[in-house]
């Protein structure tokens, strides 16, 4: 599964702790992030990560883009609700087309750990499904 890792800056010790905490899940998986959350987690857990843009130079967008691919499986967004973000539109955006593709997605750590939980128990395999990805 191709899985998109995210986290505003007040976020990021926190996803850093559940990166590490999953990493046993997580290295079986293709791992992507905005420039930034990408850049710590490979440092500081040591699992491959494709980075993109940092997020408000548009790392939201190019994953968004492949969630329109059909080519993203899984988005961790640990969101920072209490601090107003430059590119909020970019994430308005992102979660939005999680909804139109029906992508599993985490804003939380709460809802995240459910998620790996169920991918390591195959409930999200139907997107393994031929025709379904690229
Ligand atoms: P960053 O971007 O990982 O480059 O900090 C995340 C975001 O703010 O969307």
């Amino acid at each position: 599964m191709k899985i998109a890792l995210i986290a505003h800056d007040r976020k990021k010790d926190d996803l850093i702790q559940f990166v590490t905490a999953y990493k046993t899940i997580l290295e079986d998986h293709d791992l992507v992030a905005t420039g930034t959350t990408g850049q710590r987690i490979i440092d500081e857990t040591g699992l491959p990560v494709t980075r993109f843009q940092s997020g408000p130079l548009g790392g939201d967008q190019q994953i968004g883009a492949l969630i329109a691919d059909n080519a993203m499986d899984m988005i961790i967004f640990f969101r920072d609700p209490l601090t107003a973000q430059p590119h909020e539109p970019d994430v308005t955006a992102l979660i939005r087309l999680c909804d139109v593709y029906q992508i599993p997605l985490a804003t939380n750590m709460g809802t995240a750990e459910v998620l790996l939980k169920g991918l390591q128990e195959g409930f999200i395999d139907w997107r393994l499904l031929a025709d379904r990805r690229k």
